[in-house]
């Protein structure tokens, strides 16, 4: 985790040798600011008390570091105890910061990779969530088309457990402050598909906004095609990525 409570201070960045206490269980943290993996706070005596939690790599920091500290790695505790901290977490629209899970709009960074049973318990434990993928290394064929408005696009090295579970709200980050949405997926026997588009970290955030009033909007009533049926979609594709095409 990034944040940790230091001398009565909340969430506070680690700098190197440094205590703190975790504020989520309360119990002892330690710095850990080592050259390899992104600087974080660890449990001294235990694994982590969120147990969904997943080592933070730079990618998690730089999403969390843009956002207001209240709002990111918020904790939450269910009725039966069980305790989790959201990535980023947001009151919807007419209530309050500290408002419980079911008044919110969550949203997870997820970089690794996890089981179907893992997104499908995330998903009823936040109840409005709103999945962001570390995409950056995938590969997007150039298999690509454009259907009833909305592109398709062949996915390699698919998370597949994503393909399975379905959730309701996926964003998929391409990197270069550009991310993919996604409306549907689907596993043929030719590759796994996912229907969807291309949106700015900046149009990102606005739907998430009209998420927190509204939270049926999707992405796909959110958001225009930006290629017109008949288009030539070839040069699109090259404009969006360059580093494909570069390669072609
Ligand atoms: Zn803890």
């Amino acid at each position: 985790m990034m944040y940790a409570n230091v001398d009565g201070e909340e969430k506070v960045l680690p700098t190197p040798k440094q205590k703190g206490h975790c504020p989520l269980c309360g119990s002892q943290v330690l710095s850990k600011c080592g050259s390899v993996v992104a600087w974080h706070w660890a449990h001294q005596n235990m694994k982590d008390c969120d147990s969904w939690a997943e080592n933070e790599s730079e990618w998690h920091l730089g999403w969390k570091l843009g956002i207001e500290k209240k709002y990111t790695e918020v904790g939450f505790t269910d009725s039966s105890g069980e305790r989790h901290r959201a990535d980023i977490s947001f009151p919807l629209i007419g209530h309050s910061d500290d408002a419980p899970v079911e008044h919110r709009l969550t949203i997870e960074l997820q970089h690794s990779s996890i089981p179907v049973e893992e997104i499908k318990q995330r998903e009823a434990f936040y109840k409005h969530l709103v999945w962001v993928l570390d995409a950056r290394d995938f590969y997007i064929s150039k298999r690509y088309s454009l259907k009833e408005g909305l592109y398709r696009f062949r996915w390699y090295y698919p998370r597949r457990t994503f393909v399975e579970a379905q959730p309701k709200r996926l964003y998929l980050d391409r990197g270069e402050g550009k991310m993919l949405y996604v409306t549907g997926l689907s596993s043929l026997s030719t590759g796994t598909y996912f229907n969807g588009g291309e949106l700015s970290v900046e149009k990102f955030w606005e739907v998430q906004h009209k998420n927190r009033r509204v939270l049926n909007i999707t992405p796909r009533s959110a958001i225009k095609p930006t290629v017109k049926p008949g288009e030539n979609l070839r040069s699109h594709f090259d404009a969006m990525f360059p580093e494909l095409a570069a390669r072609a």
